[in-house]
């Protein structure tokens, strides 16, 4: 998880000193600004102040240009942007290119993308390019002593924390987990420097052509964007406790969402899972109905704003990070609130 791409023998000392500034990849899908990239912003702010240097965003699609209003309002100083027809659908080929290019050139210092299904894929790519490393999924940044950056992520099942650095190889190059970082506020009107990346393909350079973009029924459920969940577990005992769950839910204005094992039996899909395997969130209000708290569930919600437990074990771990808990038997109990909140 924190490899480099090639062995440190044998590949050439790096200057260090020749590399500036903080990009992130502006991921974009039909023209819309992915949040996590705004969580990107927020925290590569707090990374180029405490570099005293320039924050920038890379910008790739076709007809994109308006967006970067948008990264500057988020605080971007600068939008490197590649704007192409090539570039409409997401190819590693042709991303990867026109990133590489930029990345020679200018040469920044830290490089950080969502750790989504493109920041995934585009990322390891890049680093493998740039003969450096990449830490995945990261959860938490920080500028050590020698401005070296300090990439901590869940490792051993979640078990421990572990924090890697790259000290040898520019750019420092991390995924970051999306609904983890603070997003940027946003100022509108806020001006910044675009420069076009110009990117010109030949024949052979782009190998894949995306005939058809189908949606995944999934995809649709933003779970990182929810004010309010109401998430299931193995003691919900079945679909219809989660039909129970979908009333509270549909009540409150809020999302469903589920642990692992409540996926694992199929009671609900994998795309609301919630979890080190599944979506990080931190929403305002987090009802946890039938769920133990196994330490890979606590990683992706232990920071929402409020959380509420539901338990008929009294020492179920959950209560450790809940703020209210109950302990009862969530059919009698989910329906108690329920009746409370007609009322
Ligand atoms: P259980 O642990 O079985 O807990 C069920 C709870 O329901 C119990 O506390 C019980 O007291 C309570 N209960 C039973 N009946 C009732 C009732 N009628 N009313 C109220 N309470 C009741 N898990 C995740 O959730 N997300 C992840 O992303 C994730 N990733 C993982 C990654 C790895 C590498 C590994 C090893 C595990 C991962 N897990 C993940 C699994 C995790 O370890 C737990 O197994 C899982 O979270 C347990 O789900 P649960 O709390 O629903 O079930």
């Amino acid at each position: 998880f924190g490899a480099l791409s090639k062995s440190e023998e044998g590949s050439a000392e790096v200057d260090l000193g020749l590399y500036h500034g903080v990009w992130v990849f502006a991921e974009q899908r039909e023209g819309k600004i992915m949040p996590v990239v705004i969580e990107l912003l927020g925290e590569g702010r707090k990374l180029a102040d405490a570099l005293n240097t320039e924050l920038a965003a890379v910008l790739c699609g076709s007809q994109i240009g308006g967006l970067a209003e948008e990264l500057f309002a988020g605080g971007a100083d600068k939008v490197y942007l590649a704007d192409a027809p090539e570039l409409e659908n997401y190819t590693t080929d042709a991303y990867s290119k026109v990133i590489e290019e930029a990345v020679n050139t200018y040469k920044p210092e830290i490089v950080l993308y969502g750790a989504t299904h493109i920041g995934r894929d585009l990322g390891p790519v890049l680093a493998v390019k740039a003969n450096t490393g990449l830490t995945a999924d990261c959860t938490k940044l920080e500028i050590g002593e020698d401005r070296s950056l300090m990439m901590t992520r869940p490792a051993f099942g979640g078990n421990l924390m572990a924090t890697i650095r790259c000290p040898k190889h520019r750019p420092q190059m991390s995924t970051v987990r999306p609904g983890v970082m603070k997003k940027a506020e946003s100022i509108p009107g806020r001006k910044g420097e675009i420069i076009d990346l110009a990117p010109v393909f030949a024949e052979g350079d782009i190998r894949t052509k995306v005939l058809e973009v189908v949606k995944a029924v999934g995809e649709t459920v933003s779970l990182t964007d929810a004010d309010i969940i109401v998430a299931g577990g193995k003691g919900t005992g079945g679909p219809e406790g989660f039909k129970l769950l979908q009333k509270l839910a549909d009540k409150l204005g809020g999302t469903l969402a589920g642990s692992r094992a409540a996926v694992d039996e199929g009671w609900i899909e994998k795309a609301r899972q919630v979890g080190q395997t599944g979506t990080t969130v931190k929403p305002k209000l987090y009802i946890a109905c039938g769920i133990s708290g196994a330490i890979q569930h606590l990683a992706g919600m232990q920071d929402s704003g409020q959380i509420v437990a539901i338990n008929t074990n009294e020492a179920a771990p959950i209560f450790e990070v809940a703020d209210y808990g109950i302990v009862g038997n969530l059919f009698q109990v989910i329906p108690a609130i329920l009746e409370a909140l007609e009322a």
